[in-house]
């Protein structure tokens, strides 16, 4: 079977269809449909079982068919574009540990939302922050980005977080090993990021410890566990 149900929009089909992705994997076939019918997920899933496409392909399709949304301050004082604020709103937001993994998705992501208007960009640390900084300048509708880079363009006013309607923490084992819970536990406290209610929640992880349960209980609302 291909990817017909549920109803994907035509424009990502076609760029499925230029990939050659032809079957979905086991993790995409039941989380496409979870996450197209709005519910927060919990995923045990490895890397290799195609999650990336998992979670995108939902979170682009709906993307797309739905249109940008206008970032909800967007002119300064008295409305001089002058005082324009360069600060970006992505509406998806894509946590995970490392550079490698956040290229890879970005990489996706921008195999997937081509000829579409969702503008992919990626952040991460240990690199000069100047060039992330004219990337999302660029456009930055899908951000994927590694815990503390993300936070101080945060702290730089650079990012806002008020546009947020999917966040999604891959490999989100990998994150707590590598010592990001403090991280991650602020981005999602952040004053401007939608409560739980008014975002979807999508979580990833090889396992299943306590302490992603603790996360999963903190993050997510009524949530569908899925391992695969
Ligand atoms: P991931 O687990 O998301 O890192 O994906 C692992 C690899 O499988 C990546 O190289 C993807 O491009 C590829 N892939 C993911 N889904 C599919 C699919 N449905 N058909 C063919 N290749 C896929």
């Amino acid at each position: 079977t291909a990817f017909t149900s549920p109803p994907l929009d035509p424009v990502l089909l076609e760029n499925i269809g230029y990939a050659r992705y032809n079957t979905p994997t086991p993790v995409q076939k039941y989380s496409i449909p979870i996450v197209a019918a709005g519910r927060d997920l919990m995923a045990c899933a490895q890397t290799g079982s195609g999650k990336t496409a998992g979670f995108l392909f939902p979170i682009l399709s709906a993307s797309f068919s739905n249109g940008p949304r206008a970032p909800p301050i967007p002119i300064g004082v008295n409305g001089n574009a002058y005082l324009r604020t360069r600060k970006a709103y992505p509406t998806a937001l894509i946590l995970a540990p490392t550079r490698e993994l956040v290229n890879q998705i970005h990489d996706e992501a921008r195999k997937f939302a081509y000829r579409s208007w969702v503008r992919p960009a990626v952040v991460y640390g240990g690199a000069d922050i100047n060039g992330q900084l004219r990337m999302i300048e660029r456009g930055c509708d899908l951000l994927s980005a590694t815990p503390g880079r993300l936070v101080d363009l945060i702290e730089r006013g650079r990012i806002s977080l008020a546009n947020v309607r999917y966040l999604v923490l891959d490999e989100a084992d990998r994150m707590l090993d590598m010592g990001f819970e403090p991280q991650i536990r602020r981005i999602v406290q952040e004053e401007d990021m939608p409560g739980v209610h008014d975002r979807q929640t999508l979580m990833f992880s090889a396992t299943f410890p306590r302490d992603i349960q603790m996360l999963a209980k903190d993050f997510l609302k009524d949530y569908i566990f899925l391992s695969v």
